[in-house]
């Protein structure tokens, strides 16, 4: 899907050759930095934790780098507290982006001073917190999971009769994948859920029965222009993403709709930059937005191997104002997280998971795989989802062998 421009904030394009600076030194800003210099950029991370335990990885001082700092010809290491770190940091880059979404205003509205941050703190404002975003998206009038605010024992008590059980408990603050997060079976056990997550700001969601889980990544540039990827299918094991796939043709009803509510969630954002909105497709043929990430997202993996741009190269058009990239798949394709787990037996069989020239392999050169830490992932295409689907499980499976 691309769609013409409709509105005119934008400024003069960051033409490659640029800097670019990126909060947060995972995976994604991996990704990002190979993205950028293929365009000819140059990336500055900025992060608290360059260090990657174990020290397998050196730098070229001896160092041990980050999974993005292995790849970006500059990285600092320092708090996002530090305003005078910030300040230098964004002085030394043209215009600043993330790949971690909890980074505090004071980091955002600093390096505002010295450069452009897309997106914009405002942005991280309401989607750092659950009950902000999902306040947003009823504003709008995007359909959402039920929920209610839980600050005291009263407060949890009314929530839980106003949405009824089950329900789930989510903190307001740094939930991912499954964490801080309870399930309310009875009114009687609210107490007992909440305890769990240390009595902390949260909100009761309704609980969903859904079909499947899908996701869209919506790319806006400084000019208005909008380019989406999905609906990708994904499937979580342990809260944790294991397969995405895409197009996927059992959401072709659907696809329109979630278009359309991306589109609007991107636009009323003011979003410059990437978002990944995620929904529930539930029983009765709903969709719900379960939430926002301001960044590029693990479920867009697949689009490196299968788009014509992917999502990390568009993340960076739109930074830059440069036209947005075509999200047409080539084919079809599957994708399958490798986390720690797949290194329990010691070091994966590589040479028979790629024994299929198909397999396309991507780690993240982090020395420590630990359960549930994403090490990296597999992506497969052929000529229908469920072939790379088989293909990706079987090659999964062979790195056991
Ligand atoms: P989240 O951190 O909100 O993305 O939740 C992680 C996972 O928990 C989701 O991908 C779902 O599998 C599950 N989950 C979250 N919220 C609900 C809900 N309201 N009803 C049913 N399952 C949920």
């Amino acid at each position: 899907m691309r769609v013409a421009a409709n509105t005119t904030h934008g400024a003069a394009p960051i033409l490659p050759g640029a800097t670019l600076g990126i909060f947060g030194s995972g995976q994604l800003g991996r990704m990002a930095a190979i993205a950028a210099a293929r365009l000819g950029y140059r990336v500055h991370i900025f992060s608290p934790d360059a260090q990657v335990p174990a020290g397998k990885i050196q730098g070229p001082a001896g160092k041990v780098q980050s999974p993005a700092g292995q790849v970006a010809p500059f990285e600092t290491v320092a708090d996002y507290d530090d305003a005078d770190a910030i300040a230098k940091f964004a002085k030394a880059v043209d215009v600043v982006t993330l790949e971690f979404e909890n980074v505090p205003a004071l980091a955002t509205e600093t390096a505002s001073q010295f450069a452009p941050v897309r997106p914009s703190g405002q942005v991280l404002f309401t989607t750092q917190d659950r009950l902000r975003e999902k306040r947003f998206l009823q504003s709008i009038g995007i359909p959402c999971t039920q929920f209610a605010p839980v600050t005291t024992a009263d407060e949890l008590q009314t929530a839980v009769q106003q949405i009824g059980t089950p329900a789930v408990l989510k903190t307001v603050a740094w939930g991912y994948d499954g964490k801080g997060q309870a399930k309310v079976d009875s009114a009687e056990q609210a107490e007992q859920a909440w305890e769990q997550l240390d009595r902390q700001p949260a909100i009761c969601e309704g609980w969903v029965a859904y079909d499947c889980e899908l996701s869209m990544l919506v790319a806006r540039s400084p000019s208005g222009e909008v380019a989406a990827y999905g609906p990708i299918a994904n499937q979580h094991k342990n809260h944790i993403l294991d397969l995405s796939t895409y197009p996927a043709p059992e959401l072709a009803p659907i696809a329109a709709q979630a278009g359309e509510i991306s589109r609007a969630i991107v636009e009323k954002l003011d979003v410059v930059g990437i978002i990944c909105v995620e929904f529930f497709l539930t029983t009765e043929g709903r969709l719900l937005v379960n939430e926002i990430a301001p960044r590029t997202h693990n479920s867009g993996h697949l689009t490196i191997d299968a788009c014509a741009t992917s999502q990390f190269e568009q993340q960076i058009r739109a930074i830059c104002g440069l036209p947005l990239g075509s999200t047409e798949p080539f084919a079809s394709a599957a994708m399958i997280n490798l986390l720690g787990e797949v290194w329990q037996q010691g070091e994966p069989n590589w040479q028979a998971a790629l024994g299929d020239p198909g397999v396309r392999l991507h780690l993240y050169g982090k020395a420590e795989a630990r359960t549930g830490r994403k090490m990296g992932h597999i992506t497969v295409l052929a000529a229908s989802t469920d072939e790379a689907t088989r293909l990706a499980q079987s090659a999964y499976q062979a790195l056991a062998r």
